[in-house]
Formats: structure tokens, C-alpha cells, sequence
């Protein structure tokens, strides 16, 4: 199979569909790559390590599009890519069709196979795809709040790990699923006072023995958010409701309570945030401050480091682009229903239950 890898042309977004290293594992198995050229410049991988891999370099999409079996890339394809796709093609990207209603017309018109990385699950039910970008979120947040809380940018002056002979800072997580969990690694490791708060009984449990007297993991209810947020200098918002919007966990009347200067960072901004007061914001422009509280909310946290979230998103989507080069699209998803629950648009058919009801397909 010829697998082609254009440049990524939405707004800042410098990740990439595959790595020389996963490029080279495809040509190893007999597949040809053609990567656009400069495709890699925001990870720092030439055209050159691409050849080195095996890959040919193209001049510019039309060609990647015009002769790849398979597309591979990171963000929903744009408007002119769209235009490019054709019926004996497999998109193979993260889609986000829900609430983009165009995107999805265009991909019916197409005859496309489109596979979404987002709803591709697995034997736990989760979303491996999805995944390793809230494990980058939540260790970045950590060093997205350790920032905001430097004087120069409007914190209160605190240190998280402190020194010895002074206190550390004070570290709030609210949920403590995948993003809260990476938080808490990377503040326990900063030898910050953490403290984690989740509704989930397996969830505490995982936690607290993870952790064990390194952090303290709380059951959430109003009272001990208040009380966690009122003593806190960075309060990480970690909550995922799946399908609904984030619950408003810190009103703003609670931001009055909190010491002047601390820092709120809203992983949860995506699906509205779990403060009242947020609202999303640009790596370019990353914090505003509310009633004296920094509020940072980027929404597209794992975009500041493209390198490390192309390598992770990478490690997780490389064994179904392998499979789905050597098997044929047909067979990798008879094969594997987890891979199945992929595929949104299948030759001018929506086949994503959410997306054909939401926007009145018939399955
Ligand atoms: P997850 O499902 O793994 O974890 C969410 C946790 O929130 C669960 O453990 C759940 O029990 C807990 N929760 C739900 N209601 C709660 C409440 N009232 N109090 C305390 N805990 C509660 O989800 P995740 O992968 O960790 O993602 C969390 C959020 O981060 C999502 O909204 C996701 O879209 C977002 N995210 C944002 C970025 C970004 O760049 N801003 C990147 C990745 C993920």
C-alpha cells in the first residue's frame, strides 16, 4: 500500500501523521510512504530523516493526495484537503465530526473511508487514541500552572516544590482520570503538597494506592472542593463527563475564598471548562487573571509540544495504520471491532451513530 502524509495546514498545528521512525517501520514491511515535503519541520524531522526512512518527498499536498492509498495526518482535514479525497481512498485522522456538520457533507461526497482516532476504543472501553493527548495535557499543566504562578506572570510567587525549610506550594486536581493522573505524577515528582479529587470509587481506589502517602485523594463533593480550592496555589480542572459539558465545579463566588495570585489551569476547557470564569484561550495569549486568580486555558495544550505528541500519538495509532497497510481496510476492520468503531464515513454513508443522529444521516 502507498501511505501518504501531507503537511498539517491548520491554524498552528505542527504536529505530524507519522515519524521517520514509524515511516520506517512501514516501508520495513513492504509498504511505500510519500511524505509532503517539509511535513516534519515542527517535530525537527527533515525531509532527508524521511528519506532515510524509506519515504519519497513530494512537492506539495495535490501530489501526496493524488497518489496515496491511505492518508495519515493529526487534525481534521481542511476544507482544500477535503476536495482531494477520493472513494478508493482511507483517511486515517482524528475527525472531531459532531458538531462540523461541513466536514462531514464533504466527506460523504467524497466516497472517502474515513476512520476518526477518537472513536476508535478498546478491551477496557476507553479511547486509546485519545489518550496519549490527555497524558500530555496533564504534565503539561503542571508546568503551564508552575509558570503562571511566577510573579512576572501575575502568580503569587511560589515555588511548587519549595526548598528546604519552606513549604511547598499546594497542588488541587480536580478528577483524576487520565489528565489528573499525569498532573499528579508530574507534581508529586516536583515534590509539591498534592491533593486529588474524583466521584469515581474504582478511581480513588486506583489512585490511592498508586499514590499512597504521596498525595491525598479525596471523594469530590462541594464541600471539599471549597475547601481544597480555598488553600490551594494551583487547582488543575481535570473532569471529563462523557458527552456533556463540564460540570461548573469552582463558581466564581469560590474565587474569592482562594489567596490572591493563585493559578487555575482548565484542561476542561474543551468541553467548557470547569470553572465559571473560563473561557478559552491561545498558547499566544495563555492566561488572563479574574478577581486576582490567574486562569490559564489553552485548549490545545499537547500543540506546544508537537514533538512529543506526535511521538506519543504515534506509539498509539502506528499498530492500526500497520495493520490497515497489510490487511486492506476491509479486512483490518472485519478484524478488529475497536478499529471498527473508527470508521465515521464510509463510501457516502455516515457510519458514527452520534454523528449520522446528531446531523440527520441515516445509518
Ligand atoms: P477521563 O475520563 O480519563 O477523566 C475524567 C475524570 O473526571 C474521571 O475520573 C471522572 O470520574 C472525573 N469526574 C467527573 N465528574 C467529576 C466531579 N464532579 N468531580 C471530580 N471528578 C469528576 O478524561 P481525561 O482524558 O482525563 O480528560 C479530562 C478533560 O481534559 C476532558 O475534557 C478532555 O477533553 C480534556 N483535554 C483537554 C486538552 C487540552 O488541550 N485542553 C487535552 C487533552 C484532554
Amino acid at each position: 500500500m502507498l501511505v501518504g502524509v501531507p503537511k498539517e495546514i491548520k491554524n498552528h498545528e505542527y504536529r505530524v501523521g507519522l515519524t521517520p521512525e514509524s515511516v520506517a517501520e512501514l516501508t520495513h514491511q513492504g509498504h511505500g510512504v510519500v511524505v509532503q515535503t517539509q511535513a516534519g519541520a515542527g517535530i525537527g524531522a527533515s525531509d532527508a530523516d524521511y528519506q532515510a526512512a524509506g519515504a519519497t518527498i513530494a512537492p506539495d499536498a495535490a501530489a501526496v493526495f493524488k497518489a496515496a492509498d491511505m492518508i495519515v495526518k493529526v487534525k481534521e482535514p481542511q476544507a482544500a484537503e477535503r476536495a482531494m479525497l477520493r472513494q478508493d481512498q482511507v483517511l486515517f485522522t482524528y475527525l472531531h465530526l459532531a458538531p462540523d456538520p461541513d466536514q462531514t457533507r464533504d466527506l460523504v461526497k467524497s466516497g472517502v473511508t474515513a476512520i476518526a482516532y477518537e472513536t476508535v476504543t478498546d478491551a477496557t472501553g476507553g479511547l486509546p487514541l485519545l489518550k496519549p493527548m490527555s497524558q500530555v495535557a496533564g504534565r503539561m499543566s503542571i508546568q503551564a500552572g508552575a509558570t503562571a504562578l511566577q510573579k512576572a506572570h501575575g502568580g503569587r510567587g511560589v515555588l511548587l516544590g519549595g526548598v528546604p525549610g519552606v513549604q511547598p506550594g499546594k497542588v488541587v486536581i480536580l478528577g483524576g482520570g487520565v489528565v489528573g493522573f499525569h498532573a499528579a505524577e508530574n507534581a508529586v515528582g516536583l515534590q509539591a503538597d498534592v491533593t486529588i479529587l474524583d466521584k469515581n470509587p474504582l478511581v480513588l481506589e486506583r489512585l490511592a494506592t498508586h499514590f499512597g502517602a504521596r498525595a491525598r485523594v479525596l471523594y469530590s463533593h462541594k464541600a471539599a472542593i471549597a475547601e481544597a480550592v480555598a488553600s490551594a496555589d494551583l487547582v488543575i480542572g481535570a473532569v471529563l463527563v462523557p458527552g456533556a459539558e463540564a460540570p461548573k465545579l469552582v463558581t466564581r463566588e469560590m474565587l474569592g475564598t482562594m489567596k490572591q495570585g493563585a493559578v487555575l489551569v482548565d484542561v476542561a476547557i474543551d468541553q467548557g471548562g470547569c470553572f465559571e470564569t473560563s473561557h478559552a484561550t491561545t498558547h499566544a495569549d495563555p492566561t488572563y487573571i479574574v478577581d486576582g486568580i490567574v486562569h490559564y486555558c489553552v485548549a490545545n495544550m499537547p500543540g506546544a509540544v508537537a514533538r512529543t505528541s506526535t511521538y506519543a500519538l504515534n506509539n498509539a495509532t502506528l499498530p492500526h495504520v500497520v495493520r490497515l497497510a497489510n490487511l486492506g481496510w476491509r479486512e483490518a476492520l472485519a478484524a478488529d471491532s475497536h478499529l471498527r468503531a473508527g470508521l465515521n464515513v464510509w463510501r457516502g454513508h455516515v457510519t458514527c451513530a452520534p454523528v449520522a443522529q446528531v446531523q440527520h444521516y441515516t445509518l
